[in-house]
């Protein structure tokens, strides 16, 4: 393989290469681990320091070595890169502002990592910002708060720093920045009066410092990210770019700013990108490649175009033909000088070093590229281009071995696919005719009481699961102790006198890992971790050809679980959309056809269990909504396609089996009836921190089928009363049909202990119980 190696030769006049960011946690998650130290006080703030410096040395020289021009910096992180905006914007909320006077020295970690993670010392009590994902992605940011009594000055001007300690290491790099304008909009106003153009006359002046120091610095190019321009912009937003680029433009002149847009095509906001005035654009030309003729027609003579070509996004080698095309058509309307040629964005949405796999099936393995493969992917891509033609052989065959390798396509499950029809998708009888059958068969009492599915997933439960992936325990072993401790949790919830109970998923790791392990077309790395959240890394499973189910997943379990109580236990399990939205999915079929292979999957699993006599069944949803296209153009297909694959998933059952489905977010104004098209028996959702103000959504649009809105917080140990649970649930009846109201907590009870939750459920089981007498 050539990928991995140096590059040899330099060519004169050719592109330039360009990496818009690179991961940062560390390729064994170095930073993860220091930070987690750091924060329990086991490693001093020098050693933490260390650490990063040493990890952000080895991006840079490995970028360096295979010979990328724009390298990035400043794309380094403790924890955020959003928040590091804010830090060096001055962008601090005033509740921080005792704690940053209290401190001796201004500008260490305390208060980037308190505004973090929040901050319970020294007589404080603050909260941390509010989090929430970064676009498309399963990356999470800190949400900066704008107040109208802020003032920003450049606080913590990082980006310098590191553009120097790079300088020091006989580095060049390019400082990257999130722009004002999707900093802004990535951010929450606070105050009723303050708008998005104060804001941003307030930050520029300092934007504008942060870019004069980095030019004194040495800097000639900045990348500054303005991913927002990939999505609906209103005129006033329009307006804000115009003027965030022209005060820029005027103020640092000789730098030259390379404007980086990524997720997605500019579509109806290219005029006005192409024409800001900046050196250079980039553009996803994996998620649109269709947007370059658009791009190439409109660019200004004096403009550079950066095509982000390698997918930085997913974990599939590039295909160089299909990249080639795109690059050599920009060469032709733009000469070679014009054009640079880098990943779609960032890395940080993917894995380090696919060489580190020592275990994958080397057939799989050759289709495949992480990180580092994928910068070597860039600089074989402009080699190609100088003429070294012999570069495309492997990859040529890799790409020709995927379309027809045996692993990958199983005409049988195509062949299903190509049958389903819109029956399928559609239950016996319609959800009224539905109720009256299962009410009659279930016989629940008003004010049914349930749980999500799984209970607090102790200490020992997840060492058994250790000790069998060790061989420690044998597989007998760590099925008695499973089923143990189904029995003890059946028992429990008998006694606290819970009406649909579960099993409690203690065989589960992940609700999406564990389908995944079970399904084939799935498979998992060893070291494939991507940041979630600051120290938080996810490794997804990755899909990578049809997906079949060998053998039942669950049915034992359910079965095992339903043998020892006469009330009847939920069957649960992963929806498709979730399991597709939390995988690296194969991007040699459209992405939907992927969740419908899953979908019939699932189908048959909950066709297993109907036949093993469980009569209610569970299939979550928790993200679905995440799965959003960023363009509103884009949504009704996605949801109608959604909420077909549900429905393959579960109408395989008769009337009398009751479908539920559980989403644990608070926002469902805009997808109601995409909600309701998915025709669940029964849906379980997350209200109780807005105060069952969601079930509004749900009340205009007269939801029809059965509701269960959380009554209780589950993020939290507290042991909320009986009497607030009784308040929310007379909140609850006076927007739904009484019949029709559940009583369960918001989400999954895996992340607390035994005894809160035992309270907890005891108080909801009485208020439920209080409600029953009153009507
Ligand atoms: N059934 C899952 C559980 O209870 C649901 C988790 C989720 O919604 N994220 O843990
Ligand atoms: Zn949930």
């Amino acid at each position: 393989m050539f990928i991995g190696l140096r590059r040899t030769k330099r060519y004169p006049n050719t592109m330039l290469t360009n990496i818009p960011g690179y991961p940062r946690v560390g390729s064994q998650r170095a930073l993860k681990k220091a930070c987690e130290n750091y924060w329990a006080g086991k490693i001093s703030l020098e050693r933490l320091e260390l650490t990063a410096r040493e990890l952000r040395r080895e991006n840079w020289e490995l970028l360096k070595e295979k010979g990328i021009d724009l390298i990035p910096s400043n794309d380094f992180s403790f924890y955020d890169q959003v928040l590091d905006m804010s830090m060096t914007l001055g962008v601090i909320p005033s509740r921080f502002q005792a704690l940053q006077a209290s401190l001796a020295h201004p500008r260490c970690l305390e208060l980037y990592f308190a505004m973090a993670r929040g901050y319970q010392k020294n007589n404080f009590d603050l909260t941390a910002l509010e989090m929430t994902k970064w676009f498309d992605t399963n990356y999470h940011y800190l949400v900066p708060e704008f107040e109208k009594t802020q003032s920003y000055h450049l606080y913590q001007p990082k980006c310098v720093e590191e553009f120097k300690e790079a300088r020091q290491l006989g580095i060049h790099t390019k400082p990257v920045l999130v722009g004002p304008v999707t900093f802004i909009l990535s951010g929450k106003i606070k105050d009723d009066q303050l708008t998005q153009a104060e804001v941003l006359q307030k930050l520029l002046p300092v934007y504008i410092q942060l870019l004069q120091e980095l030019k004194r610095a040495g800097a000639t190019w900045v990348q500054i990210d303005e991913p927002a321009l990939v999505t609906d912009l209103g005129q006033a937003v329009k307006e804000l770019y115009h003027t965030a680029f022209t005060v820029i433009r005027q103020a640092v002149p000789e730098l030259k700013i390379l404007l980086t847009t990524y997720f997605g095509g500019l579509e109806d906001n290219t005029a006005l990108t192409v024409q800001l005035p900046v050196a250079a654009v980039h553009i996803d030309l994996v998620r649109a490649p269709q947007q370059l003729d658009e791009v190439l027609a409109l660019l200004p003579n004096d403009k550079q175009l950066s095509l982000g070509v390698v997918d930085g996004r997913n974990i599939w080698k590039n295909d160089y033909e299909a990249s080639l095309a795109l690059i050599n058509k920009a060469i032709r309307h733009l000469g070679k000088e014009r054009v640079i040629i880098g990943t779609s964005c960032s890395l940080l949405h993917s894995p380090y070093d696919l060489d580190l796999e020592t275990e994958l099936n080397p057939d799989v393995k050759q289709w495949m590229a992480f990180a580092k493969q994928k910068v070597g992917e860039v600089i074989a891509l402009s080699d190609v281009i100088e003429g070294e033609t012999w570069l495309l052989e492997e990859n040529r065959k890799a790409m020709e071995s995927r379309k027809t390798s045996p692993i990958i396509h199983k005409p049988a499950v195509k062949a299903r696919l190509k049958e389903v029809t819109e029956k399928d998708m559609q239950r016996n009888s319609p959800f009224a005719v539905r109720q009256a059958i299962q009410h009659e068969s279930l016989r629940l009492p008003l004010f049914p009481t349930t749980t999500i599915g799984s209970f607090p997933q102790t200490k020992e439960i997840r060492q058994l699961r250790a000790d069998l992936k060790k061989g420690i325990i044998s597989e007998e072993t760590y099925r008695a102790e499973i089923r143990e401790a189904i029995t003890d949790t059946i028992y429990r919830q008998e006694s606290l006198g819970l009406d649909v109970l579960v099993h409690g998923e203690f065989e589960r790791n992940d609700m999406v890992e564990y389908f995944g392990e079970q399904l084939d077309g799935f498979l998992f790395t060893q070291y494939g971790w991507v940041q979630s959240y600051g120290s938080r890394c996810v490794k997804p499973p990755v899909i990578f050809g049809d997906v079949q189910r060998p053998q039942a997943m669950t049915v034992n379990w359910s079965k095992y679980a339903q043998s020892l109580t006469d009330k009847p236990v939920k069957g649960m399990l992963t929806g498709p959309i979730t399991i597709l939205q939390w995988s690296f999915v194969r991007n040699d079929q459209p992405r939907m056809d992927t969740a419908f292979q899953i979908a019939l999957a699932i189908r048959d699993e909950v066709k297993e269990l109907e036949e093993a006599g469980i009569t209610v069944i569970q299939v979550d949803e928790p993200a679905l909504r995440e799965g959003l296209p960023l363009r509103q153009s884009a949504r009704a297909e996605y949801l109608e396609k959604a909420v077909q694959a549900f429905r393959l998933a579960v109408c395989t059952v008769d009337d009398n089996t009751q479908i539920h489905t559980h989403m644990c977010y608070a926002e469902f104004n805009d997808i109601i009836e995409h909600i309701a098209a998915m025709d669940a028996d029964v849906i379980t959702i997350e209200t109780s921190r807005s105060q069952m103000e969601i079930l509004e959504a749900f009340a205009a649009f007269k939801y029809p089928n059965e509701t269960g809105p959380g009554v209780y917080d589950i993020h939290s140990p507290r042991v909320p009363s009986v009497a607030e649970m009784e308040t929310l649930l007379k909140k609850a009846v006076q927007l739904l049909p009484v019949q029709n109201i559940w009583v369960n907590p918001d989400c999954g009870l895996k992340t607390r202990n035994w005894p809160e939750t035992e309270s907890a459920l005891r108080n909801m089981v009485t208020a439920a119980k209080n409600l029953r007498s009153s009507y």
